[in-house]
């Protein structure tokens, strides 16, 4: 395991894009204020969104919990493409061929919104026009097939297709599918830069301004320490806060990433993802000067990996298989939300309703949360969108839902009643080991317990309080994570992301020191 020599802890997490981004400071809400429109969340939706509204005449207040780009935004790998996640040829085969040309009709619109955005503003994100591709290293016949029918997708829909077996890669490709003028940037320039240039009087950005409550019917939100009064509120979060109907359509995945410089010139510009059972996302990143290459893996349901740790050291084994680089330089991990039905929600989840949604983006929501802005304006402007009813929220699909749908709720299911009938993970508080969390049952009580480098005890209640399921520890990242609905907890019990509204109940234990030496991180 890759560990730092001195505290024997997992090296430090932080996304590449932090390295060349300088953080802009936007005022905590500390005030009650009244708007036309509240969005809640600084991520790619949010800021897109206050872009698009602050050209019409109306107040608008963005209100984001941490940072602006700190959630998903900040960080992904910064592709822009018309295609999918999970493949045209499927989306068709699902959606026909009429709604999935819409689909990527939406998603070119949002590319080229992206780059006029970034022209207009002259936000400097690196931003340029890039091929999209999907290759095999090998005769594998599965990833050959998916590449082959989705090079007959993208023909059909318009995109600038081709096959070749020609990538600027260092390593053997068998076939790739090649589509041109897709894009990238770096993500959290984008925002941070585009939030500092639509802030005014009229368009006020608030950061760690977390929203602890929303009451639609009279359009009252509460944060820590302000009120906002809003005719229309649009979640921006990622995924809805509080309860929600659209929890139950959406599977919560976590992925990770791990970048290292390059030696030498081994990458161009470009999208690469692999086709076939491993599925990796390649891509080049500048960081002052210097190439780095960035890779992106290891999805699996937050919450229910037992060693999560493991999907780091499974990406670098690739990155250093692939590439003559150094040391890697920088990991994290992120969260993505899938729809059950393969398409985002956006809109109003009831006509007349104050709330507008935005969620269910899977891996494409740099794109999707730029559709999600742009039809959001429209709606709030009484402009009709092409796309309204395409991701409109408010659709029932049982037969194109209904699988996935089924697999996700069962599994929530299983979780649920699992977890509170299984033994605990320790009988005793000494169990637990320096960098350890684990769930200990103390006089027929569960308490989630973390015992931190220095040895002090961190407990809190482990249920979740989105709606009660037993949150899990997450030993890369040290966080508690709710295998439910994706609601994770620093271990102090402070909500992170997802949909809980309020942290872990705080439980007070008589300190309970262990001597240096005794107990090791589990590996
Ligand atoms: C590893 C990874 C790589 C990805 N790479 C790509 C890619 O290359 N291309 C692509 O198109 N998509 C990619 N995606 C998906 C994409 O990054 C996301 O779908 C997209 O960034 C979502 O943007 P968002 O603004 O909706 O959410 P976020 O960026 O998560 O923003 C939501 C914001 O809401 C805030 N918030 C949450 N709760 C509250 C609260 N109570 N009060 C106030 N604010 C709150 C959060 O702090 C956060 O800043 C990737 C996803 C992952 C996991």
């Amino acid at each position: 395991m890759d560990l730092d020599d001195n505290t024997g802890f997992a090296l430090a997490r932080r996304p590449i894009w932090e390295a060349a981004s300088p953080k802009p400071d936007f005022p905590a809400l500390a005030a009650e204020i009244d708007v036309d429109v509240a969005i809640i969340g600084g991520g790619i939706t949010g800021i897109t969104t206050a872009a698009l509204l602050a050209q019409s005449n109306l107040r608008v207040a963005v209100l984001e919990a941490a940072q602006i780009g700190s959630g998903t935004t900040g960080h992904s790998t910064g592709n822009l493409y018309a295609t999918v996640d999970q493949n045209l040829h499927k989306l068709s085969a699902k959606w026909g061929e009429l709604k999935t040309r819409q689909v990527v009709d939406s998603r070119r619109r949002a590319v080229d919104l992206i780059e006029s955005l970034v022209h207009q503003h002259n936000v400097q994100c690196g931003f340029s026009r890039q091929p999209w591709t999907l290759y095999s290293m090998n005769a594998d016949p599965t990833a050959n097939n998916t590449i082959e029918h989705e090079y007959q997708a993208a023909m059909r829909f318009g995109l600038q297709a081709r096959i070749s077996n020609d990538l600027p890669v260092p390593y053997p490709v068998h076939k790739a599918l090649i589509v041109s003028n897709q894009a990238q940037f770096h993500p959290l320039s984008y925002v941070r830069q585009l939030a500092s240039a639509i802030r005014s009087g009229r368009c006020e950005i608030y950061e760690m301004s977390p929203v602890t409550d929303v009451d639609e019917d009279i359009g009252l939100i509460k944060t820590l320490q302000g009120r906002v009064r809003a005719q229309h509120i649009v979640m921006a979060t990622h995924t809805p806060l509080g309860i929600s109907l659209l929890h139950t359509e959406l599977g919560v995945y976590r992925e990770y990433a791990v970048a290292a410089p390059l030696h030498e010139a081994q990458l161009s510009g470009g999208i690469f993802w692999s086709a076939g059972p491993e599925k990796h996302s390649t891509r080049l990143v500048e960081i002052d000067g210097t190439p780095h290459v960035l890779i992106i893996g290891g999805k699996h349901k937050t919450g229910q990996k037992e060693d999560a740790q493991a999907e780091y050291l499974k990406l670098e084994a690739v990155l250093r298989r692939n590439f003559n680089s150094g040391d890697v330089a920088y990991r994290w991990s992120a969260q993505q939300y899938r729809p059950a039905d393969s398409l985002p929600y956006i809109g109003r989840m009831t006509a007349g309703s104050r709330l507008l949604h935005a969620t269910g983006f899977a891996a494409d929501g740099l794109t999707y949360g730029t559709v999600a802005a742009m039809m959001i304006a429209d709606e709030i402007n009484g402009v009709s969108n092409p796309y309204a009813e395409l991701y409109t929220p408010r659709r029932f699909n049982p037969m194109k839902a209904a699988p996935t749908f089924i697999k996700e709720n069962l599994n929530i299911a299983s979780y649920y009643v699992k977890d509170y009938l299984k033994a605990p993970e320790a009988k005793e508080i000494s169990e637990v080991a320096r960098g350890e969390g684990r769930i200990v049952e103390v006089s027929g009580n569960k308490l989630a317990v973390y015992r931190d480098e220095a040895y002090q005890l961190h407990v809190v209640s482990p249920v979740c309080t989105h709606m009660k399921c037993l949150v899990h520890f997450n030993q890369a990242e040290r966080t508690w994570d709710c295998p439910c609905h994706g609601s994770r907890f620093s271990v102090e019990g402070t909500v992170l992301e997802g949909p809980a509204l309020s942290g872990l109940k705080k439980l007070a234990l008589p300190e309970e020191p262990m001597k240096p030496g005794e107990g090791t991180v589990s590996e």
